[in-house]
């Protein structure tokens, strides 16, 4: 007997959540979880993550680099060298703001984008940049307060943001990114619920999930409004670097170093198993910021921070990046031109100019959600657009991810999906 397939995403929603809930709520430690712990849930990125590595699959889920292209035997070596002559060290606990020489690099991998006014003692190292955001929730957000963010916008942030119990308002965004009308638009009317709005959070290079950037004529607006309002700007941009063609647009923080937390990675321009982000953080919070993240993690960790500080040292970092650029923007290329061979007409996607993602729009009413089902069935996964808003309402959206998968890989991935997506257009 083939097993019963969810066919709306609600119930899709209801099977997976009884499911797991049966097993939390028939033990007696039950009655100690916080409040917070029900909201946080699993993510579709992970949900689907399992089901992408069966063989044959073509997976179109995951955010990964392609991290066949780094030069891993010159970071072995590092690596090694690391642990058998400064293994004491490197072994060792560090400090909870970040290892210093670390620090002065990442100010120059800043530099490349255009923050050239950055002070080491206002970066504070973390594991990754999820945990920058969820320091940046400790430090700012109570029960109750709102934050906002672009809809759609990064999962992970979300299950952080809902983790600490905060409203999350998602201001809409046209193929230009964030709209500055509806930003302070959705702040007048939050402030008017009487609702405390602590950030704005943004991608403004190559959104995840979307591929929107936001443009450079908007960049100053968004932050005069925020800082009219009094909101802090948080400006997540691990893709920057990844930028297909021409100069990089200067970020939000470039020249508002009071109003803005910038947050930035190795995950995507080296690797993401490192576990290595950062955030820099004006001086008059630089303090609270980083004894927040001492209390998360102690410290970065010191072997890891030591091998990216040699890394940047001793390798061509900025030729690497190049080298992940052009990768990623040939796999891009070759997803577009398959989703104009094979998609039906009623379907419509963006066009990015650097980073992992692009977002596809299927015609209103058509939830992507139990599409996944026969999508694997035919041999593809994606990530259903619910996963990126707040609200998780059905959505008409999807993600496709270039980044890991060879051109001729995605090409097939999207000739096996389009019939899925025509079939339900049909229905
Ligand atoms: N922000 C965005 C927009 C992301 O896409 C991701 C990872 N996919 C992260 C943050 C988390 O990155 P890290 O590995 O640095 O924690």
């Amino acid at each position: 007997m083939t097993a019963h397939k969810p066919t709306t995403s609600a119930e899709l929603a209801t099977e997976t959540e009884v499911a797991l809930e049966r097993a939390v709520t028939s033990h007696r430690h039950h009655a100690l979880f916080s409040m917070r712990a029900s909201k946080i849930k699993q993510s579709a990125v992970r949900d689907v993550f399992d089901i992408s590595l069966r063989p044959g699959l073509v997976s179109l889920a995951g955010g990964n680099p392609f991290l066949q292209s780094l030069p891993l035997e010159k970071i072995g070596g590092m690596a090694y060298k690391l642990v058998t002559e400064h293994g004491l060290t490197a072994l060792q606990y560090g400090g909870g703001q970040g290892i210093e020489k670390l620090r002065v690099q990442i100010c120059e991998v800043m530099a490349e984008e255009g923050i050239t006014d950055a002070d080491p003692d206002n970066v504070v190292v973390t594991v990754g940049s999820q945990s920058a955001q969820d320091v940046a929730c400790k430090v700012f957000c109570n029960p109750g307060d709102t934050v906002l963010c672009e809809n759609p916008t990064y999962v992970g942030a979300l299950n952080t943001f809902e983790a600490y119990e905060v409203n999350v308002e998602a201001v809409p965004m046209d193929e230009h990114g964030l709209i500055p009308e509806e930003l302070k638009r959705r702040i007048d009317e939050v402030r008017a619920a009487g609702s405390s709005i602590k950030f704005l959070y943004t991608i403004p290079n190559f959104n995840n999930p979307s591929g929107i950037t936001l443009a450079a004529e908007r960049r100053e607006e968004v932050v005069r409004i925020c800082r009219e309002a009094n909101i802090l700007v948080i400006e997540d941009n691990p893709y920057g670097l990844l930028r297909f063609d021409g100069h990089p647009i200067p970020p939000l923080r470039a020249g508002h170093p009071s109003d803005v937390i910038y947050m930035g990675s190795f995950s995507k321009i080296l690797a993401p198993g490192l576990r290595l982000g950062w955030a820099l953080v004006p001086a008059h919070l630089q303090r609270r910021f980083y004894l927040a993240s001492e209390a998360v993690t102690l410290c970065p960790p010191t072997l890891n921070q030591l091998l990216v500080s040699e890394y940047l040292e001793g390798h061509d970092w900025r030729g690497q990046i190049t080298t992940y650029r052009d990768l990623y923007a040939e796999r891009c290329a070759a997803m577009l031109a398959a989703l104009e061979e094979f998609m039906p007409p009623e379907v419509s996607w963006t066009r990015p100019e650097g980073g992992f993602f692009i977002w596809v729009t299927l015609p209103e009413g058509v939830d992507t959600y139990p599409l996944l089902y026969q999508a694997i069935d035919a041999g593809v996964v994606f990530i259903p657009g619910a996963a990126f808003t707040p609200s998780d309402k059905p959505s008409n959206r999807l993600r496709l991810a270039f980044s890991a998968v060879a051109a001729d890989r995605i090409r097939e991935g999207v000739r096996r999906l389009a019939p899925v997506i025509a079939d339900a257009i049909a229905a």
